[in-house]
C-alpha cells in the first residue's frame, strides 16, 4: 500500500483500508490501486465533452454517454466551488430572516456531508471558528472567498484577491 502518489500528496484511505476515489486525485487513486505506472497511461480530460466518443468509450446501450469516472478530490472541489460561489452570487443583497437561516443550515449540512471526508471535517472547523456571513450577498461572496482562500493556503495554492469575487462569480470581467 503506496503512502505517497504520483504528485507527491499523501494517499489517503477509507476506513476499510481501500484508497479513498474522493479524497486522492484520479492519477493518485489510479496509481494507488495499480491501475496505472506512469502518468501517460491517464486518460485525456480536456475536451472530451466535444471530441466523437469511440464506441467502445460508451456506457453500453447509450449513444451519447461515455464511461466517465466517478470525480476525484480536484474535480469534486472545482464543480462544488462552482456551485458554492453560484449560490452566493444568487443570494439576495437583502435577504429574509428565512433565507438567512436557510443559507446558515446549508452550509452546515453542506461541510457535514461533503464527500472528500479529511476536507469535510477542516471545512467545519473553519465554519466553527467563522461563523458564515448571511447578511447580505456582499457579506456571503467574501465569507466565501475567504473559505475558499482557507483552502488555497492549505494546499499551497495563491490566494484569490476578494475584491474580484463578485467579477469572477456574478457579474463578469466586461467593463460595459
Ligand atoms: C469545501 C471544500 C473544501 C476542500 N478542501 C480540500 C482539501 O482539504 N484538500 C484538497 O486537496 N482539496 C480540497 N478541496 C478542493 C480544492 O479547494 C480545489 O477545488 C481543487 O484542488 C481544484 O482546484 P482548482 O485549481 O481547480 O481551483 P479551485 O480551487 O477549485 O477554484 C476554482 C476557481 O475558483 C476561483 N477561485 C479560487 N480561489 C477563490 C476564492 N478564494 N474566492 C473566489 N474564487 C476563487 C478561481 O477562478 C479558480 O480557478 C476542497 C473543496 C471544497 C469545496
Amino acid at each position: 500500500m503506496p503512502t505517497e502518489g504520483h504528485t507527491g500528496r499523501k494517499i489517503i484511505y477509507d476506513e476499510d483500508g481501500k484508497p479513498c476515489r474522493s479524497c486522492n486525485t484520479l492519477l493518485d487513486f489510479k496509481f494507488a490501486t495499480g491501475r496505472i505506472t506512469s502518468r501517460a497511461a491517464l486518460p485525456e480530460r480536456a475536451g472530451r465533452e466535444s471530441r466523437t466518443i469511440p464506441a467502445q468509450e460508451l456506457i453500453p446501450g447509450s449513444k451519447s454517454y461515455a464511461k466517465v469516472e466517478p470525480p476525484d478530490v480536484v474535480e469534486l472541489g472545482n464543480s462544488s466551488w462552482n456551485l458554492l460561489h453560484s449560490i452566493t452570487a444568487t443570494y439576495p443583497s437583502k435577504p429574509s430572516e428565512q433565507k438567512k437561516a436557510e443559507m446558515k443550515q446549508f452550509l452546515t449540512i453542506f461541510s457535514h456531508i461533503y464527500p472528500c471526508s479529511w476536507c469535510a471535517r477542516d471545512f467545519e472547523k473553519f465554519i466553527e471558528q467563522n461563523a458564515p456571513k448571511v447578511d447580505s450577498r456582499e457579506d456571503l461572496g467574501r465569507w466565501m472567498c475567504e473559505a475558499h482562500n482557507a483552502v488555497n493556503e492549505k494546499l499551497g495554492k495563491e490566494k484569490f484577491d476578494c475584491n474580484f469575487w463578485a467579477k469572477r462569480w456574478k457579474d463578469g470581467w466586461d467593463e460595459n
